[in-house]
């Protein structure tokens, strides 16, 4: 605990760090001085960090979506309560990231400015989009997907390629036939779920690290340059999304949570936060939803009452599948991104970035920092530039603490309205 709070002290240090320093040298902007410095130094440890979380996009995604596969097909969750927890899971992780879009639409935190995109990854990138649709159109072919083409390029021709070209929805499909395989063989392959099961343990154990040792000379590198290119103007930017991310947590848990513990469960929402509220503070400090486990439980089990049963199979469940927080997360800054890049995104491209958030919700696992991972894998989904990550991930930390208090409430919430209706199941049927 006292590690993970002094983590988030230091990153919270660099970022203070690299927005003054940034500011002061955006003041000397065309200093050679400064330029070799923003070049070579922040410059470096930025993009460096990116990689690091680029490293294990591939890997994470497909693991975690086969283990996912794997998990929910569980027999135990194909019974009554399990069937009911999934519905849950999934309808309020949908209308997270639809608050969070329509929200990020309304307020449009990236329109304007775009100065914010100076970094050289994020040119290198735009310039080899340009030269393939140059090609393509060379070459008399459609640069725009029509529908057949991109349901017929959901299916790999060769896995292998689709991970060589970070082609996300190709890794998902293919993933999904081998959770999907492995189910069906059951125990005959238990030494490869054990194996995906230690490979994951692997991947997450590097998330750590980078986010325990490097994240905050990556994260002072990435506000330095962004300041330095962009200047104080860039604070206005990059606070509007911070704060439309933070407003729509708080739309979630107030109308969502907040409405289904009253309507399903027929209890008072004020019952309900302030029961929790102990778990939330650890969620917030720790960001990490596994971590604060033992905490969630405590909390729903003696303040909310929630059955041992029910808490023990829900709330577990929900720290591995169930990310609202970073569902939110992900919506505001998939159209953040957009707008900061002038692009705009086509419904289909909306429904896709619904749909991929919902997958990437049952993909991130519990631990500081991996809602950022699949946020990378949202974007690739619908052709934004993964690179521009770089932008927000410099104040990512804060919002991670506040995403994580929503998913662990997200998951206590269902515990809640599943135990009390099966009470009141239980007491009907005494009462007859
Ligand atoms: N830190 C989050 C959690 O543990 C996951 C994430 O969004 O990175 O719930």
């Amino acid at each position: 605990m006292k590690i993970k709070n002094n983590m988030t002290v230091r990153i919270i240090i660099a970022l203070i760090l690299g927005i003054a320093v940034g500011s002061i040298f955006n003041l000397f902007a065309e200093a050679d001085w400064v330029k070799g410095i923003n070049q070579y130094v922040f410059n470096v440890l930025g993009q460096v960090f990116l990689n690091l979380i680029f490293m294990l996009v591939v890997p994470i995604v497909f693991v975690s979506i086969v283990l996912g596969v794997v998990g929910v097909g569980d027999p135990k969750l194909l019974g009554n309560i399990g069937l009911k927890t999934l519905l849950f899971f999934l309808t309020t992780t949908a209308l997270a990231i639809i608050i969070a879009m329509v929200l990020a639409s309304v307020f449009k935190p990236g329109e304007g400015k775009t100065d914010l995109l100076q970094s050289n990854d994020v040119k290198q990138y735009e310039q080899e989009q340009k030269a393939k649709a140059k090609e393509a159109e060379e070459q008399g072919m459609a640069t725009e997907q029509t529908f057949d083409q991109t349901l017929i390029n959901l299916f790999p021709k060769n896995p292998i390629q689709a991970m060589a070209t970070t082609n996300v929805l190709q890794v998902i499909t293919f993933a999904i036939f081998i959770g999907v395989g492995m189910i069906a063989l059951g125990d005959k392959v238990a030494v490869v779920k054990t194996f995906f099961e230690q490979v994951n343990e692997i991947l997450m154990h590097i998330v750590m690290m980078i986010m325990k040792y490097f994240a905050p000379f990556g994260t002072f590198g990435l506000v330095a340059t962004a300041f330095t290119n962009a200047g104080f103007g860039a604070i206005k930017q990059l606070f509007m999304y911070f704060f439309i991310v933070l407003l729509a947590l708080l739309i979630h848990m107030v109308v969502v949570y907040g409405g289904a513990v009253k309507l399903l469960a027929g209890k008072s929402p004020v019952w309900f936060f302030k029961g929790f509220a102990p778990a939330m503070t650890v969620g917030f400090s720790s960001s990490s939803s596994n971590a604060t486990l033992p905490i969630s439980l405590e909390c729903a089990q003696d303040n909310l009452g929630v059955r041992k049963e029910i808490s023990s199979f829900v709330q577990p469940l929900g720290a591995t599948i169930n990310m609202d927080g970073t569902a939110i997360m992900q919506g505001v800054a998939t159209i953040f991104i957009a707008q900061i890049s002038g692009v705009d995104l086509t419904f289909m491209q909306l429904v896709t970035v619904v749909i991929i958030a919902v997958v990437a919700s049952i993909g991130t696992a519990g631990v500081p920092g991996v809602g950022l991972v699949m946020l990378a894998m949202v974007l690739t989904a619908v052709g934004l530039n993964p690179a521009a990550i770089g932008i927000i991930l410099g104040i990512d930390r804060l919002l991670d603490m506040s995403r994580t208090a929503v998913n662990i409430t997200g998951d206590a919430a269902c515990a809640v309205i599943i135990s009390e209706r099966e009470k009141r199941k239980l007491n009907r049927t005494a009462a007859h």
